[in-house]
């Protein structure tokens, strides 16, 4: 295998290698299930998917860890508005949306697909840890950790923890109790009328940062090879998981590849639900083939942000046909391995999609007009199959199968 990834931590791509030759693991941010999910989290999961596929084709096993982070602010606040609606009942509606548009597109389901409230028991025994290796500290019933102690925080953003400090900082929270500005909360106290569990500190509830730490820790071991998540994440989020993983487990890196997938926009506006310009899969779907919508979103690189505009499916229209059409030309002969160099060629490359869709668009050309070479036909199915569509017969939900 001669991959090579971007990683974020050291802003360069390098051979892919993983730390355990048998297997890869790969944990990936998952959605705050308190409101409705759209193109732009479709666009993060089907390149997850895409990379998934991709090593699996390299004859690796992968695991491949997906987390819900059911208790948070947002979940509180909706559970409120909704007059008390238990949390767990927010979280399974809006979950069971997601996930019928990420099997609609064909995205694998995870291999683990663990929520934040069922390891709350493992979040208090980090945080405990953390108290003891005296890089965190209690302040009346809620748990910081330190920041400023861990030396390596800000390396992810390549940025100093000057820098860091005039970042927007949405975990900035209890700045009257915190001893220092980048300390972020393990855990903190609920009001009496907000969800909490026992713990030695107070009835509270988690920090978000340690969430992802100890699910990721508890089904992937102290280190792993990917994490991935959109670039929103950079910071603080993943700046802190970070420096709860290497602190609890002595252990560096936590994590070499850190992949982080560019962001979706309207019209060059950014989506949010509090400007009212959220596309939601399903409006899409009712219009557009699932294989129709996967190849219009890996026809950006999962680095770049996507500038989705109406008008933009209908461009991709003919590419998509003419693939479907290309694939019914196969033969079971043996497949023209030039072709499939190059698409691999393009895929070893951070997986250039845009590049490899366009050989595999040349290829698709010469088999609609008969200037083809024998199993140029098989090579093109293959490897759209890698891309993970359905009609090239990628395995996975839109044909029924739901095995991770
Ligand atoms: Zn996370």
């Amino acid at each position: 295998m001669n991959l090579k990834l971007y990683t974020s931590l050291h802003n360069e791509k390098i051979t892919f290698e993983p730390v355990r030759s048998n297997e890869v693991s790969i944990y990936v941010c998952g959605v705050t299930p308190y409101d409705v999910t759209h193109l732009g989290h479709a666009f993060s999961y089907v390149h997850f998917d895409v990379l998934r596929r991709y090593l699996l084709s390299n004859k690796l096993t992968v695991k491949y860890v997906q987390n819900l982070t059911d208790i948070d602010d947002d979940m509180i606040m909706v559970s409120k508005r909704l007059n008390g609606k238990p949390i767990s009942e927010i979280r399974d509606e809006n979950d069971a949306l997601l996930r019928n548009d990420l099997d609609q597109l064909n995205v694998l389901r995870p291999t683990v697909y663990p929520y934040a409230t069922d390891h709350i028991k493992e979040i208090i025994t980090a945080t405990s840890e953390l108290l003891q290796k005296n890089i965190a500290y209690v302040v009346d019933g809620d748990v910081f950790f330190k920041a400023e102690q861990f030396n390596k925080y800000g390396n992810l953003n390549n940025a100093t923890y000057e820098t860091l400090l005039e970042k927007e900082n949405p975990e900035a929270k209890q700045r009257a109790k915190r001893r220092g500005p980048l300390d972020f909360l393990l855990w903190q106290k609920s009001p009496a009328d907000e969800p909490g569990w026992d713990s030695p500190w107070s009835r509270g509830r988690p920090g978000w940062s340690i969430e992802c730490t100890v699910m990721s820790i508890s089904h992937l071991g102290e280190q792993i090879d990917i994490h991935g998540g959109g670039k929103d994440l950079l910071f603080p989020h993943h700046e802190n998981e970070i420096a709860q993983a290497e602190s609890l487990s002595g252990e560096a890196p936590f994590c070499n590849w850190w992949m982080h997938n560019g962001m979706l926009q309207l019209d060059g506006v950014k989506m949010s639900k509090s400007l009212g310009n959220l596309v939601l899969v399903r409006d899409l779907l009712k219009t557009t083939e699932p294989d129709h919508l996967r190849l219009y979103l890996l026809s950006t690189h999962y680095r770049s942000d996507a500038n989705y505009q109406i008008g933009d499916l209908d461009d991709i229209k003919a590419l998509y046909e003419k693939f479907k059409v290309a694939c019914r030309n196969i033969q079971n002969v043996q497949k023209l391995t030039s072709i499939t160099e190059e698409f691999r060629d393009a895929m070893d490359d951070d997986l250039n999609t845009p590049l490899a869709l366009q050989k595999l668009s040349e290829s698709a050309n010469r088999i609609i007009n008969g200037s083809n070479q024998t199993g140029e036909a098989e090579a093109l199915q293959e490897a759209l199959n890698i891309l993970g569509f359905a009609f090239a017969g990628a395995r996975g939900p839109a044909l029924n199968d739901f095995s991770p």
